[in-house]
């Protein structure tokens, strides 16, 4: 088994004990993660801090070479990254071959980018100018459905602008995260990136630690919550990217087959583990049993299986306990409403849950109120729009949601009436860069990507200068 190390200061570490890994294919240990404790957590944020005031001091041109040097490594070694994925995470493994390229693209995006200085005013009296500047340490704390891309989304922006990053992964997919840290020795400067592994223990540690400036946290809301009263002991700095219950409405006379096989993708997606996935789906009344079929013959034919069989289109769901919680959902809907396809028992090891579509489910249930982050989709019906919206807006969720549509002038303004960070029409999950993506609500605060979430490492500083002030005060 292969020796997984934590990253602090530059140097591949024990931890001070270790905590299994498991493959949700198989329920096998697949590794062993090094867990640090309070003392190696202390140590990697004081790296942290020990190496903020040189690597600040660097261009913007100079660090983004590290970041760059950092996305040649991470490419030469792309099968390997993407077969631990696969391992860890579960996912098909084309989809862990995706999930890397985003990774990289993402270091390669943020590479040499930074904040521009702005003139805000200049005239006879004063020159106003806009600086922003690196905040010091932050803390960077994933969740488990998509390992790669989280920990590449916030250790780039965050040390392209001049900070420093202790990382903390979950501690179900934390080997990915373990091998990266290999690929930073040597590459990038002792103390800029710090990798540290737990078990769900030292987050609060981590968060509330006084050394560290901003808190870049993605998970659910209830942690979310706990990051921010933790943060507030120092007024941290804080991106929260949370927990969602989007819903799809799809308008009266859509094509049924286009738009189920796009709602289907977008719920099934990494097995439905996606905070963006949609959750739920209102149909027009006239629409609603051909939707309903569709989807369900969707879900009978797709494939579900080991993500490193060839084929797989949905690998296993990642990890017990929300497997479990998924299982309560199919439960649920058995229940109230009546599924229409998928929802079997799993007799094979390995957290296996197969597409489930769900119609009938009473608006109050549990399916249709919670996030139930997994492959069971429930299909709600309406017969007045203005109706559909306020129940897709009836939720203290607001990450995204979709319109489905053949008039784009009305489904835009369907759109408008969402409360949501992100409203895709006629297409789901397009998440580019350059685009800044937030959550409204309790699905977040503050946004990721983008010049704006590029900004949200950084402190605005404006100075002030008055031209003739002082030659006036001593005239
Ligand atoms: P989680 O909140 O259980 O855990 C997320 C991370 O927080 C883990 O690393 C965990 O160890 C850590 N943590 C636990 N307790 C903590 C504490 N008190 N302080 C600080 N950190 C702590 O979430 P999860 O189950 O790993 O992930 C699934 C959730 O993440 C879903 O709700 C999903 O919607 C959300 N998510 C959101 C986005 C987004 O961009 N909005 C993206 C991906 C996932």
């Amino acid at each position: 088994m292969k020796d997984y190390k934590l990253l602090i200061d530059g140097k591949l570490v024990a931890g001070a004990s270790t905590l299994d890994v498991v493959n949700p294919a198989t329920e096998e240990v697949l590794g062993l993660c090094p867990r640090a404790d309070l003392t190696q957590l202390n140590q990697a944020v004081a790296a942290a801090k020990r190496a903020f005031p040189a690597w600040s001091a660097k261009t913007t041109a100079e660090r983004g070479e590290v970041l760059n040097r950092l996305a040649d490594a991470l490419e030469a070694r792309h099968a390997e990254f993407a077969r631990l994925l696969t391992e860890e995470q579960g996912k098909p493994l084309d989809f862990a071959m995706f999930e890397v390229s985003i990774a990289l693209g993402m270091l390669r995006y943020f590479a040499g980018r930074d904040t521009p200085t702005k003139v805000l005013r200049e005239d006879d009296n004063v020159r106003i100018v806009q600086h922003h500047t690196p905040l010091g340490v932050v803390a960077a704390i994933m969740p488990w459905n998509f390992p790669m891309i989280m920990l590449c989304s916030k250790i780039a922006p965050a040390i392209s602008v001049g900070n420093t990053v202790v990382c903390k992964p979950a501690p179900t997919t934390p080997l990915t995260a373990m091998l990266f840290g290999e690929l930073c020795v040597g590459l990038v400067p002792d103390g800029v990136i710090n990798i540290i592994g737990d078990a769900n223990d030292l987050g609060a540690a981590l968060t509330g630690h006084p050394d560290v400036a901003k808190v870049s946290f993605t998970g659910s809301t209830a942690t979310g919550k706990k990051v921010m009263q933790s943060a507030a002991g120092s007024l941290k700095r804080l991106t929260l990217e949370l927990g969602g219950n989007d819903a799809a409405i799809v308008l009266e006379n859509s094509d049924t087959k286009e738009v189920a096989a796009k709602v289907f993708a977008g719920a099934t997606l990494n097995s439905g583990q996606i905070c963006m996935a949609v959750k739920r789906v209102y149909v027009h009344e006239s629409q609603y049993d051909a939707m309903c079929e569709e989807l369900g013959r969707l879900a009978e034919a797709a494939v579900v299986g080991d993500g490193l069989e060839q084929g797989t289109q949905l690998g296993p769901i990642q990890n017990k306990a929300q497997y479990d919680k998924v299982l309560g959902y199919i439960e649920e809907a058995r229940q109230k409403g009546k599924i229409v396809a998928g929802g079997e028992s799993n007799d094979r090891k390995g957290y296996f849950v197969r597409p489930t579509i769900v119609r009938d489910m009473p608006e109050d249930s549990r399916l249709v109120q919670e996030e139930q982050f997994g492959p069971v989709l429930p299909v709600l019906k309406y017969a007045d729009l203005n109706d559909a919206i306020a129940r897709a807006n009836a939720t203290t969720y607001g990450l995204a949601g979709t319109v489905w549509g053949n008039d784009l002038k009305h489904a835009y303004e369907v759109a408008q009436q969402i409360d949501s960070g992100t409203i895709w029409v006629n297409q789901h999950l397009d998440l580019p860069y350059d685009i800044p993506m937030g959550g409204a609500k309790e699905s977040g605060v503050g946004v990721e990507m983008g010049e704006d979430g590029l900004a949200e490492f950084t402190q605005a500083k404006v100075i002030n200068i008055a031209k003739h002030g002082l030659a006036a005060t001593v005239a």
